[in-house]
């Protein structure tokens, strides 16, 4: 296998990239951290048995790796930046990484739909811990202005952070595979690179293609322009919510408005429909799933006079509870057949399944936030709301435990005010080493659980 300072490797002579801030993130970071679990950065061959300095052997090996590598993620990053790909046409991003992991020895494998990828790193039976990044962009303008690494795509942006997502993946990559190398990774690491999570559905891709067999446990990062670097978001249960979309459409036989009664009052229907259906799924479901449908257009007629013979309703609907996300299609087909059926209007529902919950597992937040402490310090975790916008690791979360947090990419004490999905996102670029930290030290953390013995005897308990 090669070393990680093969050929591959960037030019060390070429000298620090002027625009690129140096933040203050490092190994002082780490101090007033300590270990409020024994396991993180426990790995075979360093010190086992020392777990009071375990921060001490993972954060070393951190700080050099970032010392030698952090510009070269930064600038992988801006590179994906100039080059955003729309969801299933991430060909060029693919090949980017790919070709990257190969450098190091690796053997990533594409997904047969041609965009995405996953990659092994450690022995192939051990326990297995999936790092997932998306890696699409959005059909936005780049408005970014006097920035080097504006989208050089009209009209298309990395405008939610995937391209810093990605480098944070394949940065914890690099670095396991160089620990892998040396025989001290305790398990497998499983790098996901899933393409048009905004589509979305890049997830099922993945799942499909067997991205997900042998895995024990997955986590992932997203940004979080509301947060400062430094900080990780933490929640456990639901922390994105089931985002689909629905479409009514109802029919009647039309007629003039000064005879109602001899046809069926299609816009008087459809209003009751309009109204109706989100008041009766409210007190259908559990009020704790949240479960919301919101309309965003609803059309029907053209003249004053005349009673329409169709019209239409579009929506979304919202939950954060997996249960009444899975119920929810059947629920209001029958609610809008009851209503329809009282005002005598023919009525169809599309319902457009977009993504399930991201429900956290406790125990996989608990591992956040132990390497949270280990690698930003105590105040690194911090509690993150709930949000009602949809995120498709949660398909992974069906299947598998895991969690998503949401990592600080805004400037510390910077007045910045970015969101996702707007044309002037941007991070702060000192979160990719602080993303390669977080995502390291979770994957020891579970790596280091998932091979301990189950019934290990506490020191000085009595054994019976
Ligand atoms: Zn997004
Ligand atoms: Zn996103």
């Amino acid at each position: 296998m090669p070393r990680h300072d093969g050929p591959a490797e960037p030019d060390e002579g070429s000298g620090p990239d002027p625009t690129i801030r140096r933040a203050p993130w490092g190994p002082a970071l780490a101090q007033g951290a300590h270990m409020t679990h024994p396991g993180p950065g426990v790995m075979p061959g360093l010190a086992p048995h020392a777990a009071p300095e375990a921060p001490a052997a993972l954060e070393p090996q951190l700080d050099v790796f970032l010392a030698r590598h952090e510009d070269e993620l930064i600038g992988f990053r801006r590179d994906l930046h100039m080059h955003p790909e729309l969801g299933f046409a991430e060909h060029r991003t693919t090949a980017r990484i790919a070709e990257r992991l190969r450098a190091v020895g690796l053997h990533p494998v594409i997904l047969p739909g041609g965009t995405g990828l996953f990659c092994d790193i450690g022995p192939e039976d051990g326990y297995t811990v999936a790092l997932r990044a998306d890696i699409d962009a959005l059909p936005l303008q780049d408005e970014k202005e006097d920035v080097p690494y504006r989208s050089t795509v009209p009209g298309v942006a990395h405008a939610c952070g995937h391209d810093v997502h990605t480098t944070m993946v394949l940065g914890a990559g690099l670095f396991f595979a160089q620990q892998a190398a040396a025989g001290l990774l305790p398990g497998r690491v499983r790098l996901l690179f899933q393409p048009a999570e905004e589509t979305p559905g890049g997830a099922l891709d993945v799942m499909a293609a067997g991205g997900i067999v042998g895995v024990d446990r997955a986590f992932a990062l997203h940004c979080d322009p509301r947060i400062e670097v430094g900080q990780l978001g933490l929640r456990t249960g639901a922390i994105t919510a089931a985002c689909d979309k629905v479409y009514v459409k109802v029919k009647g036989p039309g007629g003039h408005t000064a005879r109602p009664h001899l046809t069926a009052d299609l816009v008087y229907a459809l209003a009751k429909i309009v109204t109706e259906l989100p008041a009766a799924l409210s007190r259908r479901v559990d009020p704790r799933s949240s479960l919301s449908l919101v309309w965003g257009r609803v059309s029907a007629g053209s003249v004053a006079n005349a009673i329409p013979d169709d019209g239409i309703a579009e929506g979304t609907v919202r939950c954060l509870d997996d249960e009444a996300w899975h119920r929810a299609p059947e629920m209001m087909k029958s609610l809008l057949a009851s209503v329809a059926a009282a005002y005598d209007v023919e009525a169809s529902l599309e319902y457009a399944r977009g993504v399930p919950p991201t429900v956290n597992e406790a125990t996989s937040v608990q591992m956040f936030r132990d390497a949270a402490a280990l690698v930003l310090g105590e105040e690194g975790a911090v509690p993150t709301p709930q949000s009602l916008g949809g995120e498709d690791f949660g398909w992974y979360l069906e299947s598998i435990p895991g969690a998503l947090a949401r990592l600080g990419v805004k400037r510390p004490g910077s007045a910045d005010d970015y969101d996702l999905h707007r044309g002037d996102f941007d991070v702060d670029e000192a979160c990719i080493a602080v993303g390669v930290r977080v995502l390291t030290a979770t994957a020891l953390t579970a790596l280091w659980d998932g091979n301990r013995p189950a019934a290990e005897p506490v020191e000085g308990a009595p054994l019976a």
